[in-house]
C-alpha cells in the first residue's frame, strides 16, 4: 500500500500491484500510472486510475510582502495563506482560469499580515473555510474582526480535505503558534515551510517525506547587515532562531532533507531589498550540484506574479 494516501483514495484501490518497474513489459507499462519513486499507484481499470488527474500548484506570489499558492486535485482545491489583498488574489487565480468562489478550504501557516491580508475579503465574504490552530485564529481575530467559518486543528495533528491529507508541524517563528504543513496528494506530497528561523529536526523529518518543496530564502547575510533600510533591531529579528532563513541556511536545510523522491523546490519569501534572485538561486543550486541532486528542479518565486502551474 502506498503510504499517507487519503482513506477516500485508499479505499478506492481493491489490489495494488508494486514489482519493480524495470520488470515491466512496454504494454503493461502503459497501463500504469507511476508515483516519484516509481512504483505503481494504479493500473487501468482501477477506480483510482479513472479518476486520476493532474495535482497542480500554482505560487500566486511569495516574498517578504504577500504569500499564497494554490493546489487543486481532482476533487480539491485550496489556498495556504492568503497574503494579498483579496482583488489580487482574485485576479492571481483569474490568470490561470480560477476564481476564489471554487475554493475548498484555505489553510493559514500564521497570522503575520504577508499571510493573512485577503483572508477577509475571501474567506468571509464568500464563506470557506479556514483551517488554523486556535493560538493563530485569535491573532488574527485581533487583527481583522471578520466573521469566518475556523477549522481549528492542534498544530503537529492532521486532518482531510477532501482527497488531500493535511499533516501540521510546529515551525520556529515570531508568531504565536506558526506552522509548516505537509500536503499527500495520490501521487505526489508537497511541503511548505516559509517562515523560520532555524530548521529544527522537525522540520526536516517532515521535508524530508516530500516530493515538492516551498522553501523560505529570505535574504543572504550580507547584504542585510549592510542594508540601510531596515534598523538594527529588525535585523536582529530576521537573523534570529525565530526570524527567516538566510539563502546559506537555505541551502544547508536543503542538504539535510534531501531524498531520492524530492523532484521540485521552489525559493519563497525572498526579501526585496535584502535579496537578490540570482544569489538565493546561486547558493542553492550550487548546493544541490555538490549534493549531485541531478533530480531536483530549482524554481524561483516572485512576489509579483504567478509561478508557472506545476502539473503533476
Ligand atoms: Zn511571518
Ligand atoms: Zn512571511
Amino acid at each position: 500500500m502506498i503510504p499517507g494516501l487519503p482513506r477516500k483514495l485508499l479505499a478506492k484501490i481493491v489490489k495494488l500491484e508494486q514489482p519493480r518497474t524495470g520488470a515491466l513489459n512496454r504494454r503493461v507499462r502503459g497501463q500504469c500510472r507511476f508515483n516519484f519513486a516509481g512504483k505503481i499507484v494504479a493500473r487501468s481499470g482501477d477506480a483510482l486510475y479513472r479518476t486520476f488527474v493532474a495535482v497542480k500548484l500554482t505560487i500566486l506570489g511569495s516574498g517578504s510582502a504577500g504569500n499564497s499558492a494554490y493546489l487543486e486535485t481532482d476533487e480539491t482545491r485550496v489556498l495556504v495563506d492568503v497574503g494579498f489583498s483579496a482583488r489580487q488574489i482574485r485576479q492571481r487565480l483569474a490568470s490561470i482560469g480560477r476564481a476564489p468562489e471554487n475554493l475548498t478550504a484555505i489553510l493559514i501557516t500564521h497570522e503575520h499580515s504577508d499571510h493573512v491580508q485577503g483572508l477577509a475579503g475571501i474567506a468571509e465574504k464568500l464563506n470557506i473555510p479556514v483551517y488554523c490552530n486556535r493560538a493563530t485564529q485569535e491573532e488574527i481575530q485581533g487583527q481583522l474582526q471578520a466573521r469566518i467559518d475556523y477549522r481549528l486543528f492542534a498544530t503537529g495533528g492532521g486532518f482531510e480535505i477532501g482527497d488531500i491529507a493535511v499533516e501540521t508541524f510546529s515551525v520556529p517563528h515570531d508568531a504565536q503558534d506558526p506552522v509548516g504543513y505537509l500536503l499527500r496528494t495520490c501521487a505526489v506530497t508537497f511541503g511548505f515551510a516559509t517562515d523560520l528561523g532555524h530548521v529544527t529536526t522537525l522540520v526536516m523529518e517532515r521535508l524530508r517525506a516530500a516530493n515538492v518543496v516551498v522553501l523560505e530564502a529570505n535574504h543572504d547575510v550580507k547584504m542585510l547587515q549592510d542594508c540601510l533600510r531596515r534598523p538594527w533591531s529588525l535585523k536582529q529579528r530576521i537573523l534570529s532562531r525565530h526570524g527567516h532563513l538566510s539563502n546559506e541556511a537555505a541551502a544547508e536545510a536543503v542538504a539535510e532533507f534531501m531524498s531520492a523522491e524530492l523532484r521540485h523546490l521552489y525559493l519563497g519569501h525572498l526579501s526585496r531589498d535584502c535579496n537578490r534572485p540570482d544569489l538565493a538561486f546561486g547558493t542553492v543550486q550550487s548546493r544541490l550540484d555538490k549534493l549531485n541532486a541531478t533530480q531536483v528542479q530549482l524554481e524561483l518565486t516572485t512576489q509579483n506574479l504567478p509561478c508557472p502551474t506545476l502539473a503533476l
